[in-house]
C-alpha cells in the first residue's frame, strides 16, 4: 500500500509544541490530523519559554515567528555573571531568520500555545481534550488506535508527543528511563525590569539564578538548586523558599528577589532527562518530542527540538513512498542531533553542580552554534 501518498490519516497523541506543530506540518501537506490531548484547554506547565534560533527558524518555516516575536519578548544575548553581577562572559547568538530579527525570543508558554493551537485548527487539525490513547495494534501498514473515550480511529500513523513522562511511547513497547540530575529548578513570574533586554545568568557559590524576558511587561526568575533530593514542597512555602535562596545574591538579583511576590506565581521541578536508546518507532507509530529525547533545560532548546522534530517528520513522510520509509529517514536525521543536545545539556548541568561554570559557557556556547546548522 502506497501509505503516505494514499490516505493520509494520523492520530497525534499530546497538543504540546512537538504534536501541535507536526500536526500543522502534517496538515498543511495534506494529511488529515487529529489530536488526543489529556489536558483540558490552553492548560500549561511552567510560566514561560526561551525559543532559541532553530525553535525560531523551525517557527518561521511555518509563518509563526513574528507572531511569536511580536507577543513576547526578542533578544540576542546571554550574560554570564558571578554571584556579585560582575561579568563573566556574554554569548551573542547567532540570527538564524536574519539580522532584523532577533537571535531568539522569552514567551510566556501559554502565549506560545494560543499561536500554535490557533494555527493547527486553521489547518484543519481537530484538537480533542480530555483523551488520551488506550491501546495501540498494528497490522500490516495499519495503526489501530482506542481512545480513552472508548472510540477507535484506524490510521497509518500514530505520533507518540505527549512528553517526557510519556505513556504512548509505552504502549508502543519503548521504554526509557527518567534521570535526575540532582537539580531542582525554580521558576517565577514577575514584572520585567527595565535592564533586563537579554538573558541574564548569575553563579552563585551553590546555586545559578536569572532572569529571562518574557514580554515588554513580564519576565521569569530562574533559580537552579544544587545537590539537593528530589521533593516536593508544600505550594504555599515555594514564594518564602525562592526568595531564601535568593538572598546570597546582591545587586541585580536582590532586586529581582524583591520582586517574587506570592507562591501562585512559582514553580519548582526536577531536573530530568530522557533519551530513547535505538529505535524510535515500531512499525507506523512514531516517538517524537521530549517523549522521545527530554534535554534538561540549561540550554534551553528542548522545544526547538519539538519544533524541528515536527518539521522534519511531515518533511520525510512528504518526500517517502511509504511511511515506514519515511519514519526511518526521520529519525536518521534526528537521532544523534537530539543526542548531542541531550548530552550536552546534562554535561553543563554537571559542570554547574561542581561549580565549574567558566568550564560550562564555552560549552553552552558551542552547542548553541551546532543548534545553528540545519536540522
Ligand atoms: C523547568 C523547565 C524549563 C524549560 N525551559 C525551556 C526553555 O526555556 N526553552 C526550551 O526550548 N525548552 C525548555 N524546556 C523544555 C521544553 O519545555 C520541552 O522540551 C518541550 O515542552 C517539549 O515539548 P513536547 O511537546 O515534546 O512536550 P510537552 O510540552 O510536555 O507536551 C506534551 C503534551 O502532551 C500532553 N500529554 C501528556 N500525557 C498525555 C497522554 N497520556 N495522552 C494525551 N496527551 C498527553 C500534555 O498535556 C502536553 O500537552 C524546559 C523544561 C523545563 C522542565
Amino acid at each position: 500500500m502506497d501509505s503516505c501518498r494514499g490516505a493520509r490519516t494520523a492520530v497525534i497523541v499530546g497538543a504540546g509544541v512537538a504534536g501541535l506543530t507536526a500536526a500543522t506540518a502534517l496538515a498543511r501537506g495534506g494529511w488529515q490530523v487529529e489530536i488526543a490531548e489529556v489536558g483540558p484547554p490552553e492548560a500549561t506547565s511552567g510560566w514561560g519559554l526561551c525559543l532559541t534560533g532553530p525553535a525560531l527558524r523551525g517557527l518561521d518555516e511555518l509563518g509563526l515567528a513574528d507572531a511569536c516575536l511580536a507577543a513576547g519578548h526578542g533578544m540576542s544575548t546571554i550574560t554570564h555573571a558571578d554571584v556579585h553581577g560582575e561579568p563573566a562572559g556574554e554569548v551573542r547568538l547567532p540570527r538564524l531568520i536574519g539580522a532584523r530579527r532577533p537571535a531568539m525570543v522569552g514567551i510566556a508558554r501559554p502565549v506560545l500555545h494560543r499561536i500554535l493551537h490557533a494555527e493547527a485548527e486553521r489547518c484543519g487539525v481537530v484538537v480533542r481534550h480530555g483523551v488520551t490513547v488506550a491501546a495501540v495494534d498494528q497490522e500490516r501498514d495499519l495503526v489501530r488506535v482506542r481512545l480513552s473515550d472508548g472510540t477507535v480511529r484506524q490510521v497509518v500513523l500514530l505520533v507518540a508527543a505527549d512528553g517526557i513522562r510519556s505513556s504512548a511511547r509505552g504502549l508502543l513497547g519503548l521504554e526509557t528511563s527518567l534521570e535526575f540530575h540532582g537539580q531542582m529548578v525554580w521558576r517565577a513570574l514577575v514584572p520585567r525590569p527595565r535592564w533586563a533586554t537579554g538573558i541574564h545568568q548569575f553563579a552563585g557559590k551553590a546555586d545559578t539564578a536569572g532572569l529571562v524576558p518574557l514580554s515588554d511587561r513580564q519576565a521569569y526568575v530562574f533559580l537552579t538548586e544544587n545537590g539537593v533530593e528530589r521533593s516536593a514542597l508544600p505550594d504555599a512555602e515555594l514564594a518564602p523558599r525562592l526568595r531564601q535562596l535568593l538572598e546570597p545574591f546582591p545587586g541585580r538579583v536582590e532586586e529581582i528577589r524583591s520582586l517574587v511576590s506570592g507562591s501562585e506565581s512559582v514553580v519548582r521541578r526536577p531536573v530530568l532527562t530522557a533519551l530513547l536508546e535505538g529505535a524510535w518507532n515500531r512499525g507506523n507509530a512514531v516517538v517524537i518530542g521530549d517523549a522521545a529525547h527530554a534535554p534538561a533545560p540549561q540550554m534551553a532548546s528542548g522545544a526547538a527540538l519539538a519544533v524541528e522534530d515536527g518539521l522534519v517528520l511531515a518533511c520525510e513522510l512528504g518526500r517517502h513512498a511509504t511511511v515506514a520509509a519515511g519514519l526511518q529517514a526521520f529519525v536518521g536525521r534526528r537521532a544523534q542531533r537530539c543526542r548531542t543536545l541531550v548530552e550536552t545539556s546534562v554535561a553543563i548541568a554537571g559542570l554547574e553542580q561542581a561549580q565549574r561554570h567558566r568550564e560550562a559557557y564555552p560549552l553552552v556556547e558551542s552547542c548553541h552554534r551546532l543548534m545553528a546548522e540545519p536540522a
